[in-house]
């Protein structure tokens, strides 16, 4: 058993209970006691590790839903760019990706997430050259490897430029091929056990970069076997217009008219959807990854997500590639979601301990784990983010969840995933971060190389 006392604990349970000075016990995965006050004699009979959490606040670990980890080698690249021209750049750079740099990719990735406070990661992959190897198996090891709950999606893009569609042709495949691969991908990793660390599920990229036959037959394949359905949806005015010119709809109306509505689906970004959709997304308890620093990078706008959330939508906060969001941090993305519902909305659009639920239990509620996910409650799984507030940075801000989303990012003194450790003092334990920025910088370059 670990146990963390002397801690101010910000839980998410269904009280929203927040202890200024209490304690939390993690043993067989997962969460066997948390209070207020001292920690009871017992629990200090029965640890085996006892830390001690003074200066300390411990949160739910934070949920990313949504994100491309193989971005993290082609970062920096079309920087000052809209959507469609950084994806017109960066198409031919991803269409060299291989299993070896995939893998050194989502290594860096998700040891970034782990230091900003994850414990569960999706990750979004719709690029599979043909020479590319085993892409998705590569991605899947390296989580296994940093130690993450990981949610990776089996994507697709059929729809290349010489059908009407945005991607060169080179990098999209064949309906046969995707949906065979979907399939393989849920009968080899899926599992669906309520502690379990992989989830897969089925995700075509795009309006624009898939057929309306791919998306409709995902979904009945991703419903067949209990999976959840994610997609890039309503990011951008030209994705509007494309799908106005195209199908005469708004993005939601054209998958809506595929079959992708629902509890089981959630749409990255969702920025550009007018009141009656809101209310339609609440109403369906649809899922949307709220991805404010991308959406602010590529200057797409942003999503609307205190209405959303009025409305009963699911809302989680999502980094997005590492090609549009160089840092792919958990905690600034719960910063950036806090400052910009405020530019949008005014001082109450969204209070700070709404910003940490949207990226704990609201994360948990996207991928249909609250059940077991997102709260610090006795019987969930023990994913446990402990952040250092004791450095002149933090110490003295008054209220320590506003030092943890409005200060600078502090360090991550703990990071438990199913009660097991994976970060200590900032440090990504099973991780080489000296070998890895040297791994990823030979994986940029030879990428920029194939594309000359
Ligand atoms: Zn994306």
């Amino acid at each position: 058993m670990i146990l963390i006392e002397n801690v101010h604990l910000l839980t998410m349970d269904t009280e929203r209970h927040e202890y200024e000075h209490g304690y939390i016990a993690a043993q067989d995965k997962r969460i066997v006691a948390v209070g207020a006050g001292p920690a009871p004699d017992d629990l200090f009979a029965d640890a085996e590790r006892i830390v001690d959490g003074r200066g300390c606040l411990a949160t739910p670990g934070f949920i990313n839903t949504h994100h491309h980890l193989y971005q993290w080698v082609t970062r920096g690249l079309a920087v000052d760019s809209t959507l469609f021209q950084w994806l017109t750049t960066l198409y031919p750079v991803w269409a060299g990706i291989d299993e070896d740099c995939v893998r050194t990719a989502a290594c860096g990735g998700l040891a970034r997430l782990a230091q900003t406070g994850c414990t569960t990661s999706t990750d979004h992959h719709y690029v599979f050259p043909r020479d590319g190897g085993d892409v998705l198996g590569a991605e899947i090891e390296a989580a296994a490897e940093v130690g993450l709950r990981f949610h990776p999606t089996r994507g697709s893009m059929d729809l290349g430029q010489k059908d009407g569609g945005l991607p060169p042709d080179n990098v999209v495949e064949d309906r046969e091929s995707i949906l065979a691969a979907s399939a393989d991908a849920i009968s080899r990793w899926h599992d669906p056990s309520a502690d379990s660390m992989l989830r897969i599920g089925l995700a075509p990229c795009s309006p624009f970069s898939v057929t309306g036959e791919v998306m409709r037959e995902s979904a009945a394949l991703a419903r067949a076997h209990g999976v959840h359905l994610h997609t890039h949806l309503a990011e951008t005015q030209d994705e509007s217009a494309f799908c106005r010119e195209r199908f005469g709809k708004t993005p939601l109306e054209y998958v809506e008219s595929l079959g992708w509505i629902g509890p089981d689906v959630w749409f990255a970004h969702g920025v550009h959807f007018s009141d009656a959709e809101v209310a339609h997304l609440g109403a369906t308890r649809t899922g949307v990854a709220h991805c404010p620093t991308s959406n602010a990078r590529l200057g797409a706008g942003i999503a609307r997500a205190r209405d959303l959330r009025a409305a009963g939508a699911r809302i989680g906060i999502g980094v997005d590639g590492a090609a549009s969001n160089e840092a792919c941090s958990m905690i600034d993305d719960v910063r950036h979601a806090l400052l910009f519902a405020r530019a949008r909305g005014g001082p109450q659009a969204l209070s700070v301990r709404d910003a940490v639920e949207m990226a704990t239990l609201g994360g948990a509620d996207v991928l249909g784990r609250s059940d077991h996910l997102g709260s610090l409650e006795v019987g969930k799984m023990a994913d446990i983010a402990l952040w250092d507030l004791r450095g002149y940075a933090h110490a003295d801000i008054a209220d320590p969840v506003a030092a943890l989303v409005m200060g600078s990012t502090p360090p991550v003194k703990l990071l438990l995933v199913n009660g097991i450790p994976v970060v200590e003092d900032t440090h990504v334990l099973k991780v080489d971060e000296e070998s890895l920025a040297v791994e990823a910088e030979s994986a940029h370059r030879r990428l920029l190389e194939r594309t000359k």
